[in-house]
């Protein structure tokens, strides 16, 4: 018998997840159909996207494995509630860094707006002539630290980061996300997809290891690209949430910077979401999803 949700403790409620406790040393980390774009949640849901985020996650902590990572079961662990199976990780509890480790490729979203104003992004200066969705020399490490709920996270240096959690932490953080996104960036490649930017969460386990945590090269931790369709200084049609952000931000009249939340999504816009989630994951891990 597996059990119900409510043997568990619910812990927390982000955006996207809830996490409960199996108990003090492992999480049950539960990837709703919620969307959360310009860190609204949106409604209403995109049907299956938990399943989908968990499946794709799942297929790169299992092609990064050479990077520890938080997974304590397997995804149809028997400690995984009927209601959520299939959309749920048992985790091992980790001490979270407090920065999402973000690495870009390419130069688009706020690292675009940064440099615009200033020529680098995060304290890296970048050369001259750069343009919407320009490629990098070279992949650059960009932390942010985490907001709380409701509020955007916020680009900070890498020598702000150092201050905070210590330079050795930091460089390891660093060196270890520019290590998976190269990896991860060259497996898409090979799918024909652009990997333009990711952002990583990590923790440490009680020996002090760090650990490759939370969501894993989702679209909704990532920005991809189709290959075959870029084009540098244009916006970028995406596979990924970038649909949905470019829907609000374009075609719903409503206004990001206005304080009031987006609208509700129609339903061809929810269907053409939920599609692009789908064609994502089958288009990177070469599977279908049922
Ligand atoms: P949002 O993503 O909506 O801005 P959030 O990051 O707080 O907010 P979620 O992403 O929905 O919310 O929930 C995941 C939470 O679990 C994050 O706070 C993340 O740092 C944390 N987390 C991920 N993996 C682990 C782990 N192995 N141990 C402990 N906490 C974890
Ligand atoms: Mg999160």
């Amino acid at each position: 018998m597996r059990p119900e949700l409510s043997d568990y403790k619910h812990l927390s409620a982000g955006k996207v997840r809830e996490i409960y406790e199996i108990d003090t040393d492992t999480l049950l980390m539960v990837a709703t159909d919620r969307i959360s774009a310009f860190d609204y949640s949106l409604d209403p849901e995109i049907p299956d996207k938990g399943k989908i985020l968990t499946l794709t996650s799942a297929f790169f902590f299992d092609l990064l494995a050479e990077f520890p990572n938080h997974l304590a079961g397997p995804l149809d662990d028997g400690r995984i509630p009927e209601d959520v199976l299939g959309g749920a990780f048992v985790v091992k509890r980790l001490d979270m860094v407090p920065f999402e480790c973000v690495v870009r490729g390419y130069l688009t979203g706020s690292g675009k707006k940064e440099y615009d104003a200033t020529g680098s992004v995060c304290g890296v200066e970048l050369p001259d002539g750069l343009v919407e969705a320009s490629k990098l020399p070279e992949p650059i490490f960009t932390p942010a630290t985490k907001a709380e709920q409701g509020d955007h996270d916020v680009n900070v240096s890498y020598d702000y980061m150092a201050r905070e959690i210590g330079e050795d932490l930091a460089s390891r953080l660093r060196e270890t996300t520019l290590a998976i996104y190269t990896k991860a960036a060259q497996y898409a490649e090979s799918r024909g997809i652009i990997l333009a930017d990711t952002k990583f969460e990590f923790g440490l386990d009680d020996n002090g290891t760090l650990v490759l945590a939370d969501e894993v090269l989702t679209p909704d931790s990532s920005r991809y690209w189709p290959a075959d369709s870029y084009k540098e200084g244009e916006a970028q049609p995406s596979f990924d949430k970038q649909y949905v952000r470019n829907w609000l931000s374009q075609k719903s009249g409503w206004d990001a910077d206005s304080g009031t939340p987006p609208p509700e999504l129609p339903g061809s816009v929810v269907e053409a979401t939920r599609e692009r989630y789908i064609e994502a994951y089958e288009r990177l891990s070469g599977k279908k999803f049922i």
